[in-house]
């Protein structure tokens, strides 16, 4: 703290991502990237826009990823919002959606983004608990608040809502707009991009870094009404006209027209997430029903904190929150089949000691 810091600034709690640390052989489950790495047509794409158009600013409202995008959700251009990573779009829409004078509803677990963003925007909010099972019980965002925000599947627990759901919520909530965070859609859960023509206050977000292995990019995007998206343009050219650099477009535009690679290797994934799953059930762990590309899972002997430092004295990083509810578990990203088995080798010998 400085005495120059604004008052904004000394009223941040900012969040606090992954690590990222640069230890050789390192097993780095504890960001939920994507062990296949992009399309190669991607790399390739980014590689070609690195020419001498790079003195020019790119365009401001990304078009061409735009209409590729509308294309590949059946949906028109004006009803998608692209930024700079979902973390920016997500930023857009608390400013220009959830704060409302009503509080925004949200779960008590979730992603850890959505109540820094309140302190940010000054946005008040209302955790919800998940019920007994760490599921999202959709009554529960009735309108004691305003705005929903909910992540789908949610994070750290994996567990996902049904479209029937989602849209449920949407029409229960016709008085509020409902943002669906869908960073983990592609591994198993049902996308609600098919409902936003019949719900108007439905926005539903999502990200090429996970399925799209594209982290290192920064490219999200949201879909719903021209509306709602024209919130979130205001927003965004009052903060930073062009969120997406040249190579940026150029990368997002080629991975979304690699229809088969994208298949293969979520397809990968999930068939990994099945094999990691039965080899931490057979370590005695409990694990929640997970539809991305992570799993949560405890164990019954075992501290989460403890579990989690002993993994890293043997090179393999996962995710440990603490706090109420979630402290007993491990967030698990779903590596390559290599990186399972060193996660499982390691665990097996952690729990062999007494
Ligand atoms: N939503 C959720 C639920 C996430 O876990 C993440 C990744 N930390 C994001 C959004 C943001 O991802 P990105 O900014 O890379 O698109």
């Amino acid at each position: 703290m400085s005495r120059y810091w604004s008052e904004l600034a000394r009223a941040l709690s900012p969040y606090v991502p992954g690590e990222q640390p640069r230890i050789p052989g390192l097993v780095k489950l504890n960001t939920n990237e994507n062990p296949f790495g992009p399309s190669p047509k991607a790399i390739e794409a980014v590689r070609a826009a690195a020419d001498d158009a790079l003195r020019l600013y790119p365009d401001p409202q990304s078009t061409r990823l735009r209409e590729v995008l509308a294309d590949y959700h059946h949906v028109a251009p004006d009803q998608v919002f692209v930024g700079n990573g979902s973390d920016e779009v997500l930023a857009h829409a608390f400013a220009g959606l959830l704060k409302q004078p009503r509080p925004v509803l949200f779960p008590d677990v979730t992603y850890s983004f959505y109540p820094v963003y309140c302190r940010l925007f000054g946005i008040e909010h209302i955790a919800v608990p998940l019920d007994a099972r760490m599921r999202v019980r959709i009554d529960d965002y009735d309108d004691r608040g305003g705005a929903v925000v909910l992540a789908n599947p949610n994070a750290p627990t994996g567990i996902s809502l049904s479209r029937a759901e989602i849209e449920q919520l949407a029409a229960r909530r016709a008085d509020a707009s409902v943002v669906i965070d869908e960073a983990y859609v592609d591994f198993g859960a049902e996308t609600a991009i098919p409902l936003i023509g019949d719900h108007p206050n439905l926005l539903v977000v999502q990200t090429m870094s996970k399925s799209r292995a594209l982290a290192g990019l920064r490219v999200g995007y949201a879909v719903g009404d021209a509306g709602l998206i024209e919130a979130l343009t205001r927003v965004k050219d009052s903060f930073n006209s062009y969120p997406l650099g040249r190579l940026a477009q150029a990368g997002a535009i080629a991975a979304l027209k690699d229809e088969a690679y994208f298949q293969e290797t979520r397809l990968a994934i999930v068939r990994n997430r099945e094999r990691l799953t039965a080899s931490l059930v057979r370590l005695g762990f409990d694990v929640l029903p997970s539809s991305a590309n992570f799993v949560f899972a405890r164990h019954p002997g075992r501290a989460g904190s403890a579990l989690a430092a002993a993994l890293r004295e043997r090179a393999v990083l996962v995710r440990h929150f603490s706090g109420p509810r979630v402290a007993d578990f491990l967030r698990i990203t779903v590596g390559s089949e290599a990186e399972l088995d060193r996660l499982s080798a390691a665990l097996n010998e952690i729990l062999a000691e007494s």
